[in-house]
């Protein structure tokens, strides 16, 4: 498989350091919010690889942090007038609210920088160590010009960075470009005892303290979104790279933006979006479906419009799915003829052509909108198998066995790699049908009890239905009509 290497900037061939299996670091959400729709898309997208490194048979080692100690957390503590961590608390129950929602895999280790201020107490000491870092008036800094491949990652040059930053001089820095490991406590803030007094870690140094703890110095993957390039993963390497000595990571992956109708995502511009707002109006599996139709490196566009879109596609490959499984269902006991037609041999052949399309293109860079075409041309294949040989003439065993096998291969890929539920598509389709379906028959009964002149119970259902947000409208011809409000 070949992965696009921010560091290099190239496509590489991705080789895990232990045999068969993946070691991944992904930098999570910081806690004082519900996510949005830019923190959903690195969330799917590293879901969907380890998803696929997966069903290629490697084990995978996920974590992804929580940052749960931030100025935007205390700000918005005191905002809602209570603690950082009733706050962050809340915040990380709605991720998983809002995770679940995206059908993302359980098995990935989620620990929190409250938990880790050892291990962070740790790293800082020994960057002070190896002479990397400064403790000032309670703050510790990291020497960046000390480390000699600083702005490797994000393509900078020291003296580049020198000029596009502004002299700080409220901050007692030995050189502006240092950045803060540890700050001091001021009033009112959380905070916890240290060797330089009670204070509380800077960004960075948690995902540099977290990824040795649970991976190990030198690790496979690390990735997040692009904005996270600079300074925060520059910033990671340095840290990390200065305190052990390891390679740290070797490929870093970082997905592209979030845009809404063309225009940068912001809460300035009114076009900011939490993925809940958004799950109300759409399952998890069209969020999955929609932020999978683009490369995970190009910007995505999200409108409500795209959304729409996504949706009816996935009810056509739903539809799709449960009328091969009918058809397997309804020919199962179908006579064995030891001999297979022409036609379905090259169905089988169009089978096994697929499972390589597919293969290829998840191979070169999780190629996600070419993965997704293989797929919706097996469904039109498939189509195309069950009317011409299920719907017309003899059925066979072997004619049925090629169905299953290409269902089952649709099926594998669609759910165990993309992460769409198609049971619970399934079930919110059937829902709405239902909900349709009672809808009709409340509106027949009322046109009864109008015809019987019994206005009493036809205004009563009226109301009531109402009530429930479904208005019932009488047109000129006599017909009704109904709206969900
Ligand atoms: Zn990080």
């Amino acid at each position: 498989m070949k992965l696009y290497n921010t560091m290099t900037n190239e496509l590489e061939e991705f080789k895990t350091i232990e045999e068969n299996k993946v070691k991944m670091y992904v930098c999570g959400p910081t806690v004082y919010n519900y996510i949005h729709l830019g923190n959903a898309r690195p969330i799917v997208v590293f879901d969907t690889l380890a998803r696929y490194f997966k069903y290629k048979g490697l084990e995978v080692d996920f974590v992804q942090n929580f940052t749960d100690v931030d100025d935007k957390i205390i700000n918005r503590a005191n905002e809602e007038g209570i603690t950082p961590e009733e706050l962050t608390l809340k915040y990380i129950n709605g991720f998983f609210e809002d995770t679940e929602a995206l059908n993302i895999s359980q098995d990935v280790k989620r620990p929190k920088v409250t938990e880790n201020m050892d291990e962070i107490i740790d790293i800082i000491k020994k960057l002070i160590e190896n002479g990397f870092a400064y403790e000032k008036d309670g703050n510790v800094f990291f020497k960046v010009k000390k480390y000699e491949d600083y702005g490797k990652l994000s393509n900078q040059k020291i003296d580049e960075l020198e000029t596009g930053i502004r002299v700080s001089i409220t901050e007692d820095k030995d050189d502006p470009l240092d950045f803060a490991l540890w700050k001091k406590k001021k009033d009112g803030e959380i905070y916890w005892d240290s060797p330089w007094g009670q204070g509380r870690p800077g960004w960075h140094i948690e995902c540099s303290a977290m990824s040795k703890k649970y991976l190990g110095d030198t690790f496979d993957i690390h990735g997040g979104g692009q904005d996270l390039i600079f300074p925060h993963h520059e910033n990671e390497i340095a840290q990390s790279r200065c305190a052990y000595h390891g390679e740290f990571a070797r490929y870093w992956i970082h997905n592209g933006f979030v845009q809404v109708d063309g225009d940068k995502m912001s809460k300035s511009l009114g076009n900011f979006f939490l993925l809940r707002e958004v799950l109300e109006k759409f399952s998890g599996n069209v969020v999955r479906l929609f932020i999978l139709s683009t490369h995970y490196r190009k910007p995505i566009n999200f409108s409500f419009e795209n959304m729409e879109d996504t949706k009816k596609t996935l009810q056509n490959v739903v539809n799709s799915i449960n009328k091969f499984e009918e058809t397997i269902g309804k020919f199962s006991g179908s006579e064995k003829k030891g001999e297979i037609s022409s036609e379905t041999e090259k169905f089988i052949q169009s089978v096994n052509d697929f499972d390589e399309k597919f293969v290829s293109a998840m191979d070169e860079d999780m190629n996600t909108p070419q993965a997704l075409s293989t797929i919706f041309n097996q469904i039109r294949e498939t189509n195309k198998f069950v009317n011409e040989v299920f719907e017309n003439g003899e059925v066979t065993f072997e004619d049925v066995e090629a169905l299953k096998k290409s269902y089952d291969s649709l099926k594998i890929k669609l759910q165990n790699v993309f992460g769409i539920d198609l049971v619970i598509e399934k079930k919110s389709d059937n829902s709405s049908e239902l909900t349709n379906n009672l809808i009709e028959l409340l509106l027949k009964l009322r046109s009864d009890a109008r015809k019987e002149r019994n206005f009493k119970l036809s205004d009563e259902i009226r109301d009531e239905m109402k009530k429930l947000g479904v208005a019932i409208k009488d047109n000129k011809d006599g017909s009704t009509s109904f709206e969900i409000e």
